[in-house]
């Protein structure tokens, strides 16, 4: 007989599984299967990422679901994949080549994107190291990177398609520009942050002499590149002001005033000065009155040529210059504080820049529409629920967005340019001669794609498309996409617009939001806080399952998880448990089987047994309980209690409540199972015999199925439990399991086992509180209440009830009275007499219990005092007197209770 090392190490069981899943492609499903087909794509990691603790959260909830589906018998395709993450990668390549004292420039292109791809190769081994050390089911075999051919080519043909179809476009444009990455970014990639700055107001002189216009701006810098000042034509000095001319100061140029109804008239003065190379709403303002864009600040974020005599100086410095200047010929008439949100970068917090320069665009308006309607009719839904709601207000208020990078680490724009007479050729591969000229000369256009533009279309590149491929017609429309919510806009929202456009059918039907993952003190976990443990050094130390446990539990849907590294010691405190309950259920005889164990051929559940236990030994272990085995009440109670549990659970999990779903198992296994099954089985196994053959195969078949339950969550120690329990079953990872048929609940029986633990905990808490030796039997007297029949219900659970509570004679009975110098235990239904005469000193008890209410008394009387006391109730903090009041009816009840048992002994 195989043994369980005696204590559990995670390090070594997790290794080894690891290698056996791997090496028997259990999670490679066939796409030609007739199983109904279960798909998640996993969120493709950054390649300059390492594990998270939010990553660990994501991953072990997509491993939780794909298990659970691949148990209950569907074709689970767990998508593997890794993001090229374009500037991110490109800035982490750029930062290690400088501090060898290379510079990208200096480099070139070609030789860069050998460097980026060193770092690739890296850094993928080490996520799929850590992805398999958490237990991630990924089907590695289908993996794909989002710069392979495949998904390079599913790429440009989308460009080419929304190209065709008008969607695409290319224009001079206002966009978000990086100075310090020195590219254009979405909308989506700028961070708002709340800053305290200035506002400054500004004298703009009438050309004509006399009088002025005082505008005000956050920005004066900018003033050299003013085109005219607005106003709302509803502003009443409006109508006065209709052709007049300013002079700009430090220009001496002659701009007009113009009026506009998307200038605020209640911002500063009314008067906006009007920067159409510098700013996205002023941008807009000039296309309508056809304005030059004066260009003074260029893509390093340096003062340009635009700017006269402050060219070359940082926007920054630029600033103090300008307004000193402004100042020595007494135009600056205010300075106002002003707290206002300025755009940062997100990848590199640099102050945004708005900036003119050519781009590629693609129209969204006509993309998202469907994508609402899928959401407003149910189609994709929300889990939780809110974020439908954020979903459709981004979408409905959409804009262009920006795909062009002037980056070199990416997919580079299908868009060719004749050498010969600059015609533009826009195709999926590089054209051999040009349509219009014919000429052979073609220079790539030098940009790349957003990051966004290859994951984008991750539900359905991966598989193949533009073929029709047969993981597509199998796989195709994944069943849910796991994720967080700070990417609904960039990936979930595109993903839906992408799938519908290009498969005609939704990408997913449930999106399921992780919470974020929380510090102890509710702070938001980060590199730069340095609060963010490494989920690899916990695994280490904890196990694997001991950590996706926690994380499970921990994770209340809706909400952010708070985690504290200390919080895994519940799961491994549990990985314990469940160890050595596994050990001391092996080591127990083995239960007699009739047929030959290893019979793996269809369950035979079609006859059910008379005994339920014997029943389910069959289904899970394929063998039958010779008839010599004898049941009881116990196996029937815990069965019941396992439908029931299983239900429950497969509720919580279809429902996404995973922290109600690992709450029951380990109820279940700690306290039903443990607690009370495997201690009934005991005194079962006692007696010896076919009713200890009968416990034995009941608490075997139990521990399988609580670890084929367990799996889901705590892979590991599962699947090694399971090789000792079941050698000739095979892997569990792979086990299809068939459920615990209903009828096994039987309320009745659990009704009757609540009384029975009621009144074994009682008896135990009065023989503790009397030091009564564990070892010593005592008598007991239950008098129940009259007319419920209860002495014929427990009746039966007698037996037990006499070894679980060491108990000789046990009177059941209604109307029973109670015995001279016995205590007692009230219960609900019953009151419970245990005669203490013979059994301990009475007299020194009472003296023991006279002397403890004698303290508790005088220990009242003090709080007592405190709470009376005005000023303490008004002055000492609320939790503090909240304390005390508990404090005070602690002791309260103590008391009484002292005094009933003095009462009761005489
Ligand atoms: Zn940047
Ligand atoms: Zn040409």
């Amino acid at each position: 007989m195989p043994e369980l090392e005696k204590v559990y190490t995670p390090g070594v069981v997790e290794k080894k599984w690891t290698a056996v899943w791997r090496g028997r492609k259990v999670f490679t499903p066939d796409a030609g299967a007739s199983e109904t087909p279960f798909t998640i794509v996993l969120p493709p990691p950054n390649i300059t990422g390492s594990l998270t603790v939010g990553h660990a959260l994501g991953t072990t909830v997509q491993d939780l679901l794909c298990r659970w589906k691949r148990m209950k018998g569907f074709n689970v395709l767990w998508l593997a994949g890794m993001d090229h993450a374009g500037i991110a990668t490109q800035k982490v390549v750029e930062r290690a080549l400088l501090e060898e004292g290379i510079m990208k420039g200096g480099l070139g292109r070609e030789r860069f994107l050998e460097e980026c791809w060193k770092w690739k190769e890296k850094y993928h081994d080490r996520i799929v190291e850590q992805l398999a050390s958490l237990g991630a089911s990924l089907d590695w075999s289908r993996e794909v990177f989002t710069l392979d051919p495949g998904v390079s080519r599913a790429v440009r043909e989308v460009f080419v398609r929304l190209y065709d179809k008008g969607l695409i476009y290319r224009d001079r444009y206002i966009v978000n520009w990086c100075p310090s990455c020195k590219t254009a970014i979405s909308d989506e990639e700028v961070d708002f942050v709340e800053t305290h700055g200035k506002l400054y107001f500004v004298a703009y002189p009438f050309a004509d002499g006399g009088g002025e216009i005082v505008v005000g701006t956050t920005r004066p810098e900018t003033m050299l590149g003013d085109v005219a000042v607005a106003m709302n034509p509803k502003d009443k000095r409006a109508k006065a002001l209709e052709g007049k001319m300013l002079e700009l100061p430090l220009t001496g140029r002659k701009i007009p005033v113009i009026f506009d109804e998307a200038v605020d008239p209640a911002f500063g003065t009314g008067c906006l000065k009007v920067t159409p190379a510098h700013d996205a709403t002023d941008f807009m303002i000039g296309l309508r009155y056809k304005l030059e864009a004066v260009v003074v600040i260029d893509r390093d974020g340096k003062m340009s040529a635009g700017a006269g005599r402050f060219a070359g100086l940082d926007r920054l410095e630029a600033r103090t210059t300008v307004l000193a200047a402004l100042e020595e010929q007494g135009l600056l008439r205010k300075i106002d504080d002003y707290d206002h949100a300025i755009g940062h970068h997100d990848r590199c917090g640099t102050a945004i820049e708005p900036y003119i320069s050519r781009q590629w665009f693609m129209r969204m308006k006509p993309l998202a529409a469907p994508g609402i309607d899928v959401v407003n009719r149910g189609e994709v839904t929300f889990t939780p629920e809110r974020w439908g709601n954020i979903y459709l207000s981004w979408m409905e208020n959409i804009r262009d967005w920006c795909i062009s990078r002037q980056l070199w680490w990416g997919h580079r724009i299908p868009v060719w340019y004749c050498g010969d007479c600059e015609g533009m050729i826009v195709a999926v591969e590089e054209p051999k001669s040009c349509p219009k000229c014919a000429g052979s000369k073609f220079a790539q256009d030098e940009d790349v794609l957003d990051t966004w533009f290859s994951s984008w279309l991750w539900t359905f590149s991966p598989m193949g498309w533009p073929e029709k491929t047969k993981d597509l017609e199998t796989f195709h429309p994944t069943s849910v996409l796991v994720t967080g919510g700070d990417i609904i806009f960039f990936w979930v929202a595109r993903m839906i617009m992408a799938s519908l456009e290009f498969m005609g059918e939704i990408p997913f039907s449930t999106v399921y939001i992780t919470g974020i993952v929380r510090d102890a003190k509710g702070r938001k976990m980060s590199k730069s806080l340095g609060n963010s443990p490494d989920p690899i050094d916990i695994i280490e130390r904890t196990g694997a399952d001991a950590f996706r446990f926690t994380l499970m539990m921990l994770s209340p849907p809706g909400q952010d998880v708070m985690f504290d590294e200390s919080k895994v010691d519940v799961g491994k405190h549990f990985a314990n448990k469940i160890w050595n309950a596994a050990r001391f259920v092996l080591g127990q005889e083995p239960a007699p089987v009739r047929a030959e164990e290893g019979a793996t051929g269809a369950v035979p559940g079609a006859t059910p047994g008379p005994e339920p236990a014997a029943e389910l030994h069959e289904s899970i272990f394929g063998a039958a309980v010779t008839a010599e085995a004898a049941f009881d009440w116990e196996d029937r109670w815990i069965l019941s209690r396992l439908a029931r549990r299983a239900g429950e659970l497969e509720g919580y999990i279809d429902s996404y409540r995973f922290d109600e779903a690992s709450r029951t198992l380990y109820d279940f296994f700690w306290h039903e199972y443990c607690d009370w099954y495997l201690e009934l089985s005991k005194a079962a196994a006692r007696q010896g015999g076919a009713r200890a053959r009968g416990a034995a195969a009941t608490a075997r078949s139990v521990l399988g199925t609580a670890m084929i339950l367990l799996h889901p969550a705590m892979p590991f120690i599962t699947e090694e439990i399971w090789s000792m329990l079941a050698p000739l079953r095979g892997v569990l990872a792979n086990y299809r399991f068939p459920g615990i048929p209903e009828r096994f609940v039987d309320p009745a029986l659990e009704a009757d086992v609540e009384f029975f633990k009621e009144i074994v905990t009682a008896i135990r808490n009065l023989r503790q509180s009397f030091n009564i030796p564990p070892g010593r039997l005592v008598s007991a007297i239950i008098n129940c209440e009259k007319g419920r029949g209860l002495p014929a219900r427990l009746e039966r659970l007698r037996e037990q009830i006499r070894l679980m509570a060491k108990v000789d004679e046990l009177v059941i009975a209604e109307g029973a009275a109670k015995p001279s110098g016995s205590v007692v235990a009230g219960l609900a239904a019953m009151e419970i007499y245990l005669p203490l005469k013979g059994v301990v000193d009475i007299e020194a008890e009472k003296k023991r219990l006279d002397k403890d209410l004698e303290k508790i008394t005088r220990e009242c009387e003090k709080i007592e005092g405190r709470l009376k006391d005005a000023r303490f109730v008004e002055k000492a903090p609320a939790d503090v007197v909240e304390k005390e009041r508990n404090r005070y009816n602690e002791m309260s009840d103590k008391k009484r209770r002292i005094a009933r048992i003095l009462e009761d002994l005489g």
